[in-house]
């Protein structure tokens, strides 16, 4: 008897300090006031988010590779991901788009209006809202397949939904977007089968859904023209060799999730496929926060160190980006950048 409690004893021990461990590595992030020289630090101005005083485009980041490009008349955003489902959600729970919480993000923000909402791949954390935003400003959802029928799934009617042909421009406004197929952020295969990464959403998403759903349904690099300059959105660490050979843009959102995780080998390569192909002398790194946090007092949280070390990730930008002479900066939530004409 006393061999039995001993045992379970120990167990019950056991279990609290693994409990333990995994708090304190949860609880284990960066301090961003240490990369405070990299942040933008720039507000938006919520009445004119939408507009600009002159002919301008400007860049609003709200986390992931959630961005706002507009020229003041047209508004174009990609994926338009605002609910943050919690980490236990996402494991026990069913997710669909949080209304509340898109209707208070667009309003505080000033968005009214859309012209198109593009998730750069089908995965919860780009396409789980881009419906609701399709919704909730009119936008037409631009992307795979598999984020249609997200988009069918939700109730978004057939004259907002666009399948994209790869590499075929669409325009809207002055503005003309492309997605140019590429490849998602590569991830040990258990992680490749268990998150769906080349598999597609064969039917309309049923609401509400399973995390294991949200297959990945392809990957697109976002480039998206104006007269007034190039802006490439690559939310995802994934690339497909020379396919941004013929592509010009001066300022790359770049997606660094999981990058620190990835061989110094493949990130050069990957910056040199990307950045570097585009020629781009701007780089905003994206996709660094833990997007199974809330935003809290307008502020984006890192990822828990040991899950993905935003300074290592961080370093690895620079040091590339030291190479090729490029700028580096960094967007809080609903930082606001003016991306052209340059400057000022
Ligand atoms: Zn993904």
């Amino acid at each position: 008897m006393r061999m039995v409690k001993a045992l379970l004893l120990g167990s019950v021990m056991m279990v609290a300090l693994f409990i333990t461990f995994l708090v304190v590595v949860h609880k284990m992030r960066p301090d961003l006031a240490e990369f405070s020289a990299f942040f933008s630090g720039a507000k938006l101005d919520p009445v004119n988010a939408d507009k600009s005083p002159e002919e301008s485009v400007k860049a609003i980041y709200f986390g992931t590779s959630t961005i706002l490009i507009t020229d003041g008349v047209t508004s174009i955003m990609t994926d338009g991901f605002f609910s943050r489902p919690s980490a236990a959600q996402l494991l026990i729970g069913k997710l669909e788009p949080d209304r509340a919480i898109i209707r208070k993000a667009l309003v505080a923000a000033g968005i009214t209006k859309v012209a198109a909402v593009i998730p750069i791949h089908s995965h919860h954390d780009h396409a789980l809202d881009s419906p609701e935003i399709a919704q909730q400003t009119g936008a037409m959802l631009l992307g795979s397949a598999s984020s249609v029928q997200i988009g069918r799934g939700w109730g978004v009617p057939e004259s907002q939904l666009q399948i994209a042909e790869n590499s075929q421009p669409y325009t809207f406004g002055k503005f003309k977007v492309t997605l140019i197929p590429g490849q998602h952020t590569p991830v040990p295969a258990v992680m490749q089968w268990l998150t769906g990464i080349g598999e597609a959403i064969e039917r309309p998403m049923q609401f509400p859904a399973r995390l294991a759903d949200f297959k990945e349904g392809g990957s697109f690099s976002v480039l998206i023209e104006h007269p007034l300059g190039n802006v490439l959105v690559h939310g995802s660490g994934g690339f497909v060799e020379r396919a941004l050979d013929k592509v010009s843009a001066d300022v790359v959102f770049l997606g660094v999730a999981g990058a620190s995780r990835l061989p110094p080998s493949y990130l050069e390569e990957y910056y040199q496929q990307t950045v570097t192909a585009v020629g781009a002398t701007r780089v905003i790194p994206v996709h660094w926060d833990d997007f199974t946090l809330p935003v809290a007092d307008n502020k984006l949280t890192p990822m828990p160190q040991l899950v993905d070390d935003f300074a290592s990730s961080l370093g690895f930008v620079l040091t590339m980006a030291g190479k090729t002479n490029a700028r580096v900066t960094l967007m809080q939530y609903q930082d606001e950048m003016k991306l052209y004409p340059p400057g000022g």
